[in-house]
């Protein structure tokens, strides 16, 4: 059955279809088990493709960004990964560079820009509000869909509308305006088949040399405040309203709190690290204990950041 997949992806589409390939080699915890078939899309039509195969064959597919908030199950996906290859690289900018300071910008980036990449390329060029980016190691289109954001701001602040191709759907395009999207912090309403594809911003002529400072503030923040060298997926749970869970995690005691090769991070309790010989399992089940810990201490039920893959059996993120 799994074969059939492949041969039908790599019989029509133009990127490179892996059959088995290990999740794990696609996400930063660097865990999780195989695909039954991954698929570096480089143009719409493969999404497409994509999508009439999984509904040909009856089998679930994942969007992958660059799989900074993903935790795959030791067992995998049983159905069709979806990352998106350099066909969904580039960035366009509205307009010439001699705008005066505040004006805006229209920026048209593909989904699989990585956000730091992308923050640099807008900055380089004199245009500010998505500086917060720098530090964000999603892609474009991982963005969007978590609403990604960090030093008090969000993609929806710039976010004019995101280009999907809709996989149940048979493929269809469709433009959707950031106003429709709902975008709250760390979610938003895009449909859950809608892969992104290209997004458009809106930035703002600013001062190079302040934009370069407060960037260079950011990441360096990051290096004092998270453990961004150990494997990871950033915040694992997220705040609850008017508090922190990384403070939460602490007051219960968790900080520390180990499975096999998984424990919450000594740096910032939000934090789940992993080591060598971690499974997704050992991550899972740190997740599951603080959130039992968390509920005892403080009554307050943490909500996951983290998209879970695979773990339920029925091929459905979460
Ligand atoms: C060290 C570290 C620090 C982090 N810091 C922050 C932070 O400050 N702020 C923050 O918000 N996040 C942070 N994160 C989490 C993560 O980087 C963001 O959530 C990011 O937006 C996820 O993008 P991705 O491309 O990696 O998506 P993935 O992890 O691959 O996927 C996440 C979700 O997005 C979906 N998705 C991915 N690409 C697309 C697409 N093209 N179209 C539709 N759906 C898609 C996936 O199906 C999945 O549901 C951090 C992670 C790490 C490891």
């Amino acid at each position: 059955m799994a074969d059939a997949v492949v041969a039908a992806l790599a019989a029509t589409v133009e990127g490179e279809v892996l059959a088995g390939e290990p999740l794990a080699r696609h996400t930063t915890l660097r865990v999780g088990g195989p695909a039954a078939a991954l698929v570096r899309a480089q143009t719409p039509q493969d999404l497409v493709a994509v999508a009439r195969v999984c509904a040909e064959h009856d089998r679930p597919w994942l969007i992958v960004g660059r799989g900074s908030n993903l935790l795959v199950a030791d067992a995998g996906w049983p159905g069709v990964a979806v990352i998106l290859g350099r066909g969904f690289r580039g960035v366009a900018v509205a307009g010439g560079a001699d705008q005066a300071l505040g004006a805006a910008v229209l920026v048209t980036a593909g989904a699989a820009e990585p956000m730091p990449v992308l923050a640099t390329t807008v900055a380089r060029q004199r245009l500010g509000g998505l500086a917060f980016g720098v530090a964000i190691p999603g892609s474009l289109g991982g963005a969007v869909r978590m609403n990604a954001g960090a030093h008090g701001h969000e993609l929806s602040e710039v976010l004019v509308d995101a280009e999907v191709v809709r996989l149940r759907d048979g493929g269809a395009v469709e433009r959707l305006r950031a106003t429709d999207l709902q975008m709250r912090y760390r979610r938003t309403a895009l449909p859950a088949d809608a892969v992104v594809v290209r997004a458009t911003l809106r930035l703002r002529r600013t001062d190079a040399e302040k934009l370069a400072a407060d960037m260079a503030e950011m990441r360096q923040w990051r290096r004092t405040h998270q453990p961004i060298n150990e494997p990871s997926c950033g915040s694992v749970f997220r705040n609850p309203e008017g508090d922190s869970a990384g403070r939460l995690i602490e007051s219960a005691g968790m900080k520390h709190h180990r499975v096999g090769g998984a424990a919450v991070s000594a740096v910032h309790a939000n934090f789940i690290t992993v080591g060598s010989g971690a499974r997704a399992d050992d991550v899972h089940t740190v997740i599951a204990d603080v959130r039992r810990a968390v509920l005892a201490k403080h009554g307050v039920r943490l909500d996951t950041e983290v998209v879970l893959a695979g773990f339920d059996g029925t091929g459905k993120p979460s």
